[in-house]
This record gives C-alpha cells, structure tokens and sequence, in this order.
C-alpha cells in the first residue's frame, strides 16, 4: 500500500529522491532545491538482514517501492543496495525483525 502525504505551504516534512543524469544535471538539480529552501542530505545508510532471524517470507518484498529487496530462484531475499531508498519501510513490515540499518 502507497502512503502519499502532501507537505503544504509553511509545513516541514522529509521526502526521498533519487536524482539521475549526467553530473552537471545532477549539481543543476541540487542547486535548484537548495534555491528553493530544501535541505538535502545525501543518504548512505545500508541496509543489513540478519539471515539468522529472516524466514524468507517475502513481507518485505511487497512494501519496497523502490524493488531493492527480492526474492531468488530459491525464494530467499535478496538486497540490492544500490537501489535502497532508506525509507524503512521494510524493517516495519518484517514480523521477526529481521531488518536494519548499517
Ligand atoms: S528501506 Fe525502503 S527502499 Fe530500502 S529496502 Fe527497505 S523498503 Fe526498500
Ligand atoms: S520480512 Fe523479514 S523475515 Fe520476511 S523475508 Fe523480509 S527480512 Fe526476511
């Protein structure tokens, strides 16, 4: 399930994006947020499954919007970090607590 919640005129709220194209761009886009009074932080938190604890029961799968967390051929989970968006969604739907963050 989609949380969407708008952040309004003079209301403070935190939100990911991902931001994609050649360098400049990329330092255009920055440049364009910051001139707009956003604070940007760069995340570089890691996500780590304990596979002692983990069930493979795929609860994780489906709330992963940015599709970073799959299963294999052997129904086990996998992690693409690279396409993690720190959004921790994950660690809440997991039922052995099985997530967190390095
Ligand atoms: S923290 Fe969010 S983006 Fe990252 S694996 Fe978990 S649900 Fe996916
Ligand atoms: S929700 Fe937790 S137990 Fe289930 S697959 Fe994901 S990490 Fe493993």
């Amino acid at each position: 399930m989609t949380t969407t919640k708008k952040i309004k005129c003079n209301e403070n709220g935190n939100f990911f994006i991902e931001i994609k194209g050649k360098e400049s761009e990329i330092i255009n886009a920055i440049n364009y947020l910051k001139k707009e009074g956003i604070g940007l932080a760069q995340s570089n938190i890691s996500i780590n499954i304990n596979r002692n604890k983990c069930v493979n029961c795929g609860a994780c799968t489906a709330v992963c919007e940015a599709s970073a967390l799959n299963m294999d051929a052997n129904w086990h989970i996998q992690v693409d970090s690279k396409k993690c968006l720190t959004c921790k969604s994950c660690k809440r739907a997991c039922p052995t607590r099985a997530i967190s963050y390095i």
